[in-house]
């Protein structure tokens, strides 16, 4: 699968966003290394730090499906806007624990692709090593 053809999987996951805070729409998709597409999207609540990030989302979704980071091939993350927007702190927390280090994240708006890893949005972070 391209990574074009991975955001258009995001893309269509932003669709089912529920974000009536916030009208700010994201999309995700986790690429398993055995093909599956895994979905996320933003899921927004009344009480607003209950809500989740597509990115957040998507890494759940493959987990709760029994993958874990040695079959994460790519991460993909859209929106609509006119920004290339990258993940939040907590998102980068959470990927940076999930994922592997070197593992292709695409993010895309309509217009433009980046392509990063958490190694490049996330130097010196803490992680499990830091609680043994
Ligand atoms: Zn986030």
């Amino acid at each position: 699968m391209t990574k074009e053809e991975l955001i258009q999987h995001a893309f269509q996951a932003l669709r089912h966003a529920y974000v009536p805070y916030s009208h700010y729409s994201v999309g995700a998709a986790v690429l398993t290394k055995d093909g599956t597409v895994i979905p996320g999207c933003n899921i927004e609540n009344a009480s607003y730090p209950a809500g989740v990030c597509a990115e957040r989302c998507a890494l759940h979704n493959a987990y709760a499906q029994g993958y874990q980071k040695d079959d994460i091939a790519a991460l993909a993350v859209v929106t609509e806007g006119n920004t290339v927007a990258g993940p939040c702190g907590i998102c980068r927390q959470v990927i940076s624990e999930l994922m592997h280090g070197d593992t292709p994240i695409y993010l895309a708006n309509r217009r433009e692709i980046r392509e990063t890893t958490i190694d490049e949005l996330v130097p010196m972070r803490f992680g499990p090593e830091d609680l043994a």
